[in-house]
């Protein structure tokens, strides 16, 4: 049997592609190697939303150059993002690379790779969008926690990101599609189904928006907890919070990036909302979520940011209270609007506001933690701490929570929080309340 090896770099999205590759190659009779020395084929699936993320894979790539040479006949395939939009690039630096295959392809991936194997020209380069076929030949695993993807690309023209190149506006599967998926999930064991897609909650199929498909899917019985990553914050609702609210097993977590607290950088970035609609809909929600918590992205350094943009940026943190924010330096994206501004914050100004922000964060992120303290709350069971070796395990607004006594993994148990540092909350699970 051809062996295959997969790495993925990225997020969620370029995750799961990973889980539903491996899935079709097993299909097609494959057998998973144990590293990329063994396999037949070799797949780096990555991303390509910074340039240091594009950096950090293709140098893994170029590891594998040594091998090649002594085992020529060995695929070396490159998929995901960043073989959408770095093609030429990745094909000049890594010339041995024999497969590029853009994201909605990724379904011909492990038959072109047979094709290769039998002695097909190379290299080959693939970008037909596939992608909704795709997703219909997962085979779900089990496991804690399972993504289930409700829809691909996006349809907004944030001036930064490289995104909408590269997965594509966005297309919503069917609700039939993702509710049968969720069963099978759960019907495979799963605690904790997460609703993924660019911007979550502009799903929309028919009369099927996000609120109503959210409301269907967290009726299935046996998952113990129902998330959904990333909202942008136009295309949330009032009902999709009352959703939220009205359905324990729905979690209170809504990660909704801001990118910034300045309006004219807001402007620039083409978000579509100011700092001020951004709090509202941060009120809104947790007046109607109660026990919410918000996190968000920012992006320091974006082009013509000056530090009194940036103090608008550490006010909205501080004001909006997150529990986390995911801080990235401004980095230029080939093919987005913001490329052709000059990326004029030098690198060090951007170095010191990501550390300055990441401070504000972590003060804040203490605050959310010290409300905790004293208090009983529900904990999902995950598994172990990997450095203490203690229980570890997630509130339903998302704190990670690590705490001694006795629970199994997938089990719901309320644990007495007794200290807490910005990442992480301490306690005992409360033998009373079981
Ligand atoms: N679809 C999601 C995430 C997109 S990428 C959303 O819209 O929320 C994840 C994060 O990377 C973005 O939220 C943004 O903060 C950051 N990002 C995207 N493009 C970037 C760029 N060119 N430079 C720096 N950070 C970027
Ligand atoms: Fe990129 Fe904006 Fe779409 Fe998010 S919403 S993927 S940041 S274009």
């Amino acid at each position: 049997m051809p062996r295959f090896f997969i790495t993925v770099f990225g997020c969620q999205m370029n995750k799961l592609d990973g889980e539903l590759l491996e899935g079709l190659f097993v299909e097609r009779g494959w057998d998973a190697a144990e590293s990329a020395r063994d396999a037949d084929v070799v797949v780096f699936l990555g991303c390509s939303v910074r340039q240091h993320a594009e950096d950090r894979l293709l140098s893994r790539v170029g590891r594998l150059k040594f091998l090649k040479r002594k085992r020529p006949q060995m695929v070396v395939a490159v998929g995901g993002c960043i073989a959408q939009v770095r093609r030429e690039e990745i094909l000049k630096r890594l010339p041995f690379v024999d497969l590029v295959v853009g994201p909605g392809s990724l379904l011909r991936l492990p038959e072109l790779s047979e094709a290769l194997l039998a002695g097909a020209k190379r290299p080959v380069c693939c970008y037909e969008r596939l992608d909704k076929e795709f997703d219909g030949h997962r085979r779900p695993k089990g496991g804690l926690s399972a993504f289930l993807r409700v829809m691909r690309g996006c349809s907004r023209a944030c001036a930064y990101c490289v995104v909408p190149r590269a997965r594509g506006p966005a297309v919503s599967r069917p609700p039939d599609a993702i509710l049968s998926e969720a069963q099978k999930l759960a019907d495979a064991g799963v605690k904790e189904i997460v609703l993924i897609g660019q911007d979550v909650s502009a799903y929309r199929f028919g009369d099927v928006d996000f609120p109503r498909l959210l409301q269907l899917v967290a009726q299935i019985e046996g998952p113990k907890r129902f998330g959904f990553v990333t909202s942008h914050p136009l295309s949330v609702s009032t009902r999709l919070f009352e959703v939220m609210a009205d359905n324990p097993r729905i979690s209170r977590y809504l990660h909704m990036p801001a990118q910034s607290g300045s309006d004219r950088i807001l402007r620039l970035m083409r978000r579509g909302y100011s700092a001020d609609h951004y709090i509202q809909t941060v009120q809104t929600a947790r007046s109607i979520v109660g026990d919410l918590e918000v996190a968000s992205d920012f992006i320091v350094g974006f082009p013509t940011e000056t530090e009194k943009d940036f103090a608008a940026t550490l006010k909205l943190l501080h004001h909006c209270a997150f529990i986390n924010s995911f801080i990235f330096k401004y980095s230029p994206r080939p093919y987005t609007l913001a490329a052709k501004m000059e990326d004029d914050v030098p690198s060090s100004v951007k170095k010191e506001r990501n550390l300055r922000l990441l401070e504000a964060q972590s003060e804040v992120s203490l605050q959310r933690k010290k409300k905790l303290l004293g208090k009983t709350v529900a904990v999902l069971v995950e598994g172990r701490d990997k450095k203490s070796q203690r229980l570890r395990g997630r509130t339903f607004n998302n704190h990670i929570v690590v705490f001694d006594g006795s629970a199994t993994v997938g089990d719901v148990v309320s644990v007495k929080i007794e200290t807490v540092t910005p990442l992480t909350a301490f306690g005992k699970v409360e033998e009373d309340a079981r």
